[in-house]
């Protein structure tokens, strides 16, 4: 029996690994990189991670067959050629549809498919659906207290460690101008890892410099992710040690120059599969234990990891394959070229998406209240914002960026969401610093110079009140909109319009 990895999957610490002393089967298929433009140092992240695990695997004694092809198939097709009748085992792939071609693969190669649960999330596919039932909605919030429940994280007998369930609300400063985050951290690489993101960025770089990308993606000397085991245990102590005590507070905070503020820069490699999210939750139990922490630091972290992330891919395993082509607001515009080439005189959207390109990287509330918002706003369709995300982040597999984007930033489905994250200038303007540089008035909603966060919101809202008035969470947002007279909205649906075009030129 051989033991298929794939390339997210690089964990000996729980599932088909831990008791398997035979044959491992690693195929490194370059087909697969092309489908998408790919952040360069996205695909230099998992093929350099990819060789690291097999060396691993390889000094702790097994045989691994590293195949290095163009598509899946070949590999297969070698492999079996080499082991006629081998049996393959393999943890469910994440994506949708993932095990099914996969088997159709193998027994085309001549073999067969062993599909095994992926263990390393804590909520199982079943747990999910008990927990799921009947409801006619899913709440993360729910979701959550049951998974506290369960794994005792955070727990005082049957109740929650200092009373409540959530501190939130305490998650949502602003740091002082004079605040310093703990820089993050950085990483020696071999020369075999150089050549890897080289490699990568010179391969698969070519459509980058092609219209609509705008070209000079990605310095593959700006690279800075964990690429081993080592390199994720320690990305994790430095977060645990450094960033958590204030991750809580400034959560939602943006700074034009602090690109990561508090966060923990751990997705990359939790979603690869070189820590768990066990293994991560309970360092930082750990470090709040040792060192007797703030609880809303502590309780925010945990809720992103054993709830949102746990609660999202068990909505994208239920909803898919309609969830990727929702689009209950029926919106339709194309995403706008800025998008790809950062060239806008917008403060905050140049700078976000400047760390997108750099780094394959922007934290939570720049993703969620910068880039999707916008896009929502403006009208794009959410299967374009999908894939426009899936491209560009070193943490993007379809099986995450698919809920995050279409529900929870696009609001395409109403599966969770139970209103659109959409915000004007007001929002940006409280949670960060961009706006006090930036060419655009905050403040002005129609007229030149005004911040086209603030039309397109109000036009958002004009747009889409056939389906969004009747929304309990919405009725105060239609009455100020109520508050404006018939001259006023026609200024802003002209106002948006005009902001449509320019942005169809590049010139926004
Ligand atoms: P932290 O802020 O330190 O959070 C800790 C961990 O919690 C993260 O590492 C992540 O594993 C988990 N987490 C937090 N929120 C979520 C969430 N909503 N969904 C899943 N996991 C979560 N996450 C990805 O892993 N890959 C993506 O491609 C991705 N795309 C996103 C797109 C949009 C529009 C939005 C709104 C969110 C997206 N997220 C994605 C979720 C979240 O923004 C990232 O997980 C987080 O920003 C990663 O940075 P971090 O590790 O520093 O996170």
């Amino acid at each position: 029996m051989t033991v298929l990895v794939l390339g997210d999957q690089l964990t000996r610490t729980v599932g088909p690994l831990t008791d398997h002393d035979g044959r491992v089967l690693m195929i490194e298929a370059r087909a697969f990189a092309r489908r998408h433009p790919y952040h360069p140092h996205k695909l230099g992240l998992v093929f350099a991670a990819m060789r690291r695990f097999r060396d691993r695997l390889r000094g702790a004694g097994h045989a691994v067959a590293y195949r290095q092809c163009e598509t899946f198939a070949e590999g297969l097709g070698a492999h079996f050629e080499a082991h006629p009748d081998d049996e393959l085992t393999v943890v469910r792939p994440a994506s949708h549809g993932g095990a099914d071609r996969l088997r159709e693969l193998v027994a085309d190669a001549g073999g067969s498919l062993t599909v095994v649960e992926d263990e390393r999330f804590l909520c199982s596919p079943a747990g999910f659906d008990e927990w799921a039932g009947d409801r006619d909605s899913l709440t993360h919030e729910s979701f959550y207290r049951r998974m506290r429940r369960e794994t005792g994280y955070l727990m005082d007998g049957d109740q929650p460690v200092g009373g409540e369930w959530n501190y939130d609300e305490q998650n949502r400063e602003t740091p002082p101008d004079d605040y310093e985050p703990p820089a993050p951290p950085t990483f020696e690489y071999d020369d075999g890892t150089r050549e890897v993101i080289e490699w990568a960025e010179s391969e698969f770089t070519g459509g980058y410099d092609e219209p609509p990308y705008g070209g000079d993606w990605a310095d593959p000397d700006e690279f800075r992710w964990p690429v081993t085991r080592e390199q994720a245990l320690r990305a994790l102590d430095r977060f645990a040690e450094s960033r958590l005590p204030e991750f809580g507070p400034y959560q939602d905070a943006m700074r034009e120059d602090e690109w990561a503020m508090n966060h923990s820069l751990l997705s990359a490699p939790l979603n690869l599969g070189l820590l768990t999210p066990a293994e991560v939750v309970e360092r930082v139990l750990d470090a709040y234990r040792e060192r007797d922490l703030p609880l809303n630091s502590v309780e925010g972290f945990v809720r992103q990891v054993i709830g949102w992330r746990e609660f999202l891919r068990h909505v994208y395993r239920r909803e898919m394959p309609e969830l990727a082509t929702a689009n209950q607001l029926d919106q339709q515009e194309s995403l706008p070229e800025f998008y790809w080439t950062g060239e806008t005189d917008m403060a905050c959207l140049s700078d976000v998406i400047d760390g997108v390109r750099r780094r394959g990287y922007s934290h939570h509330i720049e993703r969620l209240m910068i880039l999707s918002n916008f896009a929502l706003i403006y009208g794009v369709e959410p299967a374009e914002l999908n894939r426009w995300f899936h491209a560009g982040y070193v943490d993007a597999y379809h099986w995450v960026t698919t809920p995050n984007v279409v529900e929870m930033g696009s609001f395409g489905a109403g599966v969770f969401a139970t209103k659109p994250y959409a915000s004007s200038a007001n929002y940006v303007d409280k949670m960060s610093d961009y706006c006090s540089g930036c060419p655009y008035y905050k403040t002005k909603t129609t007229g030149e110079g005004a911040c086209p966060f603030n039309a397109f919101y109000w036009d958002f809202l004009d747009r889409n009140e056939d389906e969004l008035r009747s929304n309990h969470r919405m009725g105060l947002v239609y009455s100020h909109l109520d508050d404006k007279g018939d001259d006023e909205m026609e200024a802003i649906r002209e106002r948006a319009a005009k902001l449509r075009e320019r942005a169809e030129r590049g010139d926004l």
